[in-house]
């Protein structure tokens, strides 16, 4: 277990070196993790300060280290950063090699101070925080190479990993490159931006629509202003290459083919990025899909006017311009058996089956199959495939999340008179964006808060309406909302001619049988590694929903990404792995990149730029898209131009193992 020596970590300093070694704290204490690669962290060195656990550690030496990686990070554009850190690199291996001067504190002190004022962004302005730490903290150990020519023996069984990640980066569970494609798009290059995103997607338009976009949450504007408009600028960028022709023009590289073939159950989000991906690396792909469509739930959930379906065919078509094929119509566990898909000669199947199935209500008569009774996925499915679906004058859903928005808003579009949402918490703690809720009650749904149905009422098996009671809020529960209790008496009537359960989803994981050999959790999900996604049955991995439970197009995409890597391993090594970077990100992450209180030294007032959108009376009759994004190129220019680049340098030290990129 790594205990902490001392740590200046985000500016608080906790000096643990004059205390007995079962007294120090420990690294968890400080919210970083104890490990990396099931190594110990012997020391942490980055934008935030310093962290040493290991009373071994030569700290010049590993400065030095620190500000070498700093050369490869370094943009160039601005003196102090480029030419600073590498003089400060110099400087610290001039003292580790005996030739140092007491002159060269003063120097270093004064050099790191230059680069931390004279920098342009947030990389040269933080990366000089550890040296100044060390210099304050540490002064015996540049004073022990200045007197005796040596100080600390070297770190020879120590190794450094070195990341560049920025707190919008880190937190997209996908790892986008955002500080990289905003700054394309400042420079009027959006195909360079979309590039960037396709380095990790073929959904760029897809998540510039839809995203949740967790990055926002985690800029550093936020606090200071209004965060940055990332999922916009994303999506300006795809709408920038889907108008002027890129995927023609800029056809996916590909490896050379492969003799393995990979089989993918189901062609949502998650299983359409692990083809897209483990396609490039030359690997023949197959996704049996049991829809006629692709796309999952982008597909048969969101509503067109959230996500139109040329944006999501194009990119379903940029995955299939790769070699992928989707056999639709097919649904692994009834057309065909996991047994069977082996004996077809594929080496690794990747399920990606999602949740299709709703959650039920607990309420007297929902399981009656009563006309007029309608789960929301169910109901969702069928608009969006173009079934007929007859709703009558009045609908109650039930629910407050996006699932639950999608089928209110849909319900209007389609022409029902009376749209009514009932939510047993109060509004405050609806899962669902606050954009959906606002769109949803201006398009005129009528919400019932802290209202639950205790009793589907029916008239004939069809239909009338829900016997409801109020609730009120009691003490946060283990999700730390308020539990909502219901108020004994306060039973009313509420007449409707179809009512939609939409509090959640589950999945049908028919395929599995004993020779899968997969594991369910007590929520329903499969069980799997959540670095590389494997499986406990050799060669079977799973992603998205059906692991993940209901969650985001991103982290089904994430989550993806991370078993092609895997897969790719698996087939190629005989071991399922991620590579080190993906390891690096989640142990960053982990570390934590963002914090409130920090607000970048450069960053100016410049107003949030606000995308174009149909107005309501407008919106209301039918499926067209409702948000239109940025209008102009100049808006999207200037929406780049708020983010002031903070960029982060971090460097764990591990004790050395597992080098390569293993
Ligand atoms: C109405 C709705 C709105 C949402 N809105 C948003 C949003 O705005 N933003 C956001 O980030 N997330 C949103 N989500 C969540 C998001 O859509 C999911 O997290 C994401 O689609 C999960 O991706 P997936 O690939 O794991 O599964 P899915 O998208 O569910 O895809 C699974 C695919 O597998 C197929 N399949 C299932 N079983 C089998 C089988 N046995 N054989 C063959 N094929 C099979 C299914 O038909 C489906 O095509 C929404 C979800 C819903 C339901």
């Amino acid at each position: 277990m790594a205990k902490v020596l001392f740590s200046s970590w985000n500016g608080n300093i906790v000096d643990e070196r004059v205390k007995e070694d079962e007294e120090r704290i420990d690294l968890k204490d400080l919210g970083i993790p104890n490990q990396y690669d099931q190594r110990d962290i012997k020391a942490m060195i980055g934008w935030a300060g310093l962290i040493v656990a290991d009373p071994d550690l030569n700290i010049v030496e590993s400065l030095a280290e620190y500000y070498k990686s700093m050369q490869k990070e370094s943009c160039g554009r601005c003196i102090p950063c480029r030419a600073g850190s590498k003089i400060i690199a110099d400087r610290l291996d001039q003292l580790l090699g005996g030739n140092g001067s007491e002159k060269d504190i003063s120097f270093l002190r004064e050099m790191a101070t230059l680069v931390r004022k004279g920098s342009l962004c947030e990389l040269g302005i933080s990366s000089p925080v550890p040296l100044l730490d060390a210099l304050e903290y540490f002064p015996e150990e540049f004073k022990a190479l200045i007197e005796n020519g040596e100080g600390k023996p070297k770190n020879g069984k120590y190794s450094y990993q070195p990341i560049l990640t920025a707190p919008c980066r880190n937190g997209c569970p996908a790892h986008i490159n955002i500080p990289g494609y905003i700054e394309c798009i400042k420079e009027g290059d959006y195909e360079g931006a979309l590039a960037i995103n396709r380095d990790k997607t073929p959904l760029v338009g897809t998540l510039g629509r839809v995203c949740v976009h967790p990055c926002e949450s985690n800029c550093n504007r936020q606090p200071y202003d209004q965060s940055l408009s990332i999922r916009l600028l994303k999506r300006y960028a795809a709408d920038f290459g889907a108008r002027n022709d890129y995927d023609r023009k800029n056809p996916i590289k590909k490896e050379a083919s492969k003799n393995d073939k990979v089989a993918i159950v189901g062609a949502g989000p998650a299983g359409l990025n692990a083809a897209y991906k483990l396609a490039q690396k030359g690997y023949g792909v197959t996704i049996y899909e049991s829809l006629p469509v692709a796309g999952g739930m982008l597909a048969v959930g969101i509503p067109s006017y959230r996500l139109p379906r040329e944006i999501l065919n194009a990119e379903v078509d940029l995955v299939k311009s790769l070699g992928v094929e989707i056999i639709y119509n097919t649904k692994v566990g009834e057309d065909i058996s996991i047994d069977q898909i082996w004996e077809k000669g594929f080496k690794a199947i990747f399920i990606a089956s999602g949740l299709h199935d709703s959650a039920s209500l607990g309420c007297e008569g929902e399981d009656q199959c009563y006309m007029g009774y309608m789960p929301g996925v169910e109901y969702l499915r069928k608009i969006n495939l173009g079934e007929q679906v007859n709703l009558g004058d009045s609908v109650a859903i039930i629910g407050g999340g996006n699932v639950a928005m999608d089928c209110a808003r849909s319900a209007i579009r389609l022409g029902v008179k009376e749209v009514h949402l009932i939510y047993r918490r109060s509004r405050n703690e609806m899962p669902a964006n606050k954009a959906e809720i606002d769109a949803a009650e201006e398009e005129g749904v009528k919400f019932h808060l802290l209202a639950n149905p205790t009793c589907i009422l029916e008239d004939g098996g069809t239909v009338s309406g829900m016997e409801c009671v109020k609730m009120e809020l009691g003490e946060p529960d283990e999700s730390g909302r308020r539990r909502p209790i219901p108020m004994d008496g306060s039973e009313f009537i509420l007449s409707a001619d179809t009512v939609i359960p939409a509090i959640g989803q589950v999945a049908d994981f028919c395929f599995l049988n004993d020779d899968c050999g997969m594991d369910v959790t007590k929520w329903g999900t499969l069980v799997v590694n959540e670095e590389n996604m494997a499986s406990d049955t050799p060669g079977i991995f799973a992603g998205g929903d059906a692991v993940l439970g209901a969650s985001t197009v991103i982290e089904a995409i994430a989550s993806a990404n991370r078993a092609a890597e895997a897969i790719d391993k698996y087939l190629s090594e005989g071991k399922s792995y991620v590579s080190k970077n993906t390891r690096l990100e989640k142990h960053i992450e982990q570390t934590g990149v963002y914090e409130e209180k920090t607000v970048p030294e450069m960053i100016g007032d410049r107003e949030r730029q606000e995308e174009e959108v149909m107005p309501v009376e407008e919106r209301m009759y039918g499926f067209d898209e409702a948000e239109l994004g940025f209008k102009c190129p100049e808006i999207a220019v200037e929406e780049a131009g708020r983010c002031v680049k903070c960029l982060r340098l971090g460097m764990a030290v591990v004790a050395a193992g597992r080098e390569a990129d293993e």
